[in-house]
């Protein structure tokens, strides 16, 4: 656990200018923030759920809907790199950027943001822990692919929970080093092999590396592993009553795009909203959570031309500039409705955490 208890003052400070009630901020509990993002997945791929999965679509429970704009600084069409860091650090930057401005200056992550105010942070997907939409929660490198910087930049990151793929990064680097050890002195317990040995200790971080590369696909057999470690990451972070702040990234939808796989698409999407449905069934038990779950763009211009895998379209393999849908639950929910620019993200979060004090 963190302790820093300058960071408290520090947000009285900042926010003295539009928050006047002071007096009740000492009582409330921090705002939860649960940040759930389909990569890639547009407004059909999440009415794919309706029709291929069997049972209730999690997707039906929300009533907080809007749009969001998700454009890169000069580009029309963004990627993954530049749209989550709109997301994480407020500005719009250049395709291929992590944490950084078209400057090439780095900008604090809403990661650093939250837990120099005493949040705790996760991280959960099902890429590599260093893929360019997590690296935007703690990273900062002029190009996306500079894995093992941004396996170094997240052991000695601020975040207290991270589970995904990726462990060439952090063992098989040119420079010789193990971040796995790095990690450790940082206080983290490293698990390579499962989910299964974990004990939920609010004194120690947790890092769940659990595929070299990737992590497999739905179609692979991934099981329930995002569903279930998202439950962990609420379970954890809970436990400290000081809020936190949680990312979560259906990662693969994106992929499942790009090669215009159908079926590997919508498995995707359907495990993506199993894992929406645990972080509603946790902010509706809680009371003191703000789920927000959106896109970073939409890939491949997929379309529902039919009731059949075969007659689904893809207008290309590549990203689009359709606008992404936001739903979201919860305290401040109201604020991200409407349509907006991904990078108003960032500050309506920080909003909603000020409006909730
Ligand atoms: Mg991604
Ligand atoms: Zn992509």
């Amino acid at each position: 656990m963190k302790i820093k208890l300058w960071a408290f003052s520090f947000l009285v400070l900042t926010f003295a200018c539009t928050d006047g009630a002071k007096n009740k901020s000492q009582t409330k509990k921090p705002l939860n923030i649960i940040l759930l993002i389909g990569d890639g997945m547009g407004l059909s791929q999440v009415s794919s759920a309706y029709y291929f999965k069997e049972g209730k679509v999690n997707f039906s429970r929300f009533s907080k809907i809007g749009l969001i704009n998700t454009s890169a600084a000069v580009q029309k069409i963004t990627d993954s790199a530049a749209s989550a860091t709109a997301y994480s650090c407020g500005e719009r930057t250049f395709k291929k950027m992590i944490g950084m401005s078209v400057d090439t200056v780095a900008m604090q992550n809403i990661t650093d943001t939250l837990s120099a105010l005493n949040y705790q942070t996760g991280v959960v997907v099902t890429s590599a822990v260093t893929d360019a939409t997590p690296a935007a929660f703690y990273g900062h490198v002029p190009s996306r692919y500079q894995y093992e910087e941004l396996a170094s930049q997240l052991a000695v990151s601020s975040i207290d929970f991270v589970s995904g793929g990726g462990l060439e990064n952090f063992t098989q680097r040119e420079d010789g080093t193990n971040q796995l050890e790095v990690m450790k002195e940082n206080g983290f317990v490293v698990d390579t092999v499962s989910l299964n040995r974990f004990d939920c200790d609010p004194e120690k971080k947790y890092a769940f590396f659990l595929s070299y590369e990737n992590m497999p696909k739905m179609p692979e057999g991934r099981g329930d592993y995002l569903p279930q470690a998202t439950q962990m990451a609420m379970d954890y972070l809970s436990k400290s009553n000081d809020g936190f702040f949680l990312m979560v990234e259906g990662s693969q939808i994106d992929w499942a795009g790009h090669r215009n796989n159908a079926e590997h698409l919508i498995t995707e999407v359907i495990d993506f909203d199993n894992t929406v449905g645990k972080a509603l069934d946790f902010a509706e038990k809680d009371g003191n959570t703000l789920v927000i779950v959106t896109a970073d763009h939409e890939t491949s211009g997929f379309a529902l031309a039919g009731d059949q895998y075969e007659d689904i379209r893809f207008a290309t393999t590549q990203h689009t500039a359709a606008m992404v849908p936001v739903f979201s639950y919860g305290p401040g929910s109201e604020i991200l409705t409407g349509t907006f620019e991904n990078q108003e993200m960032r500050s309506k979060i920080l909003q909603a955490i000020v409006d909730h004090r």
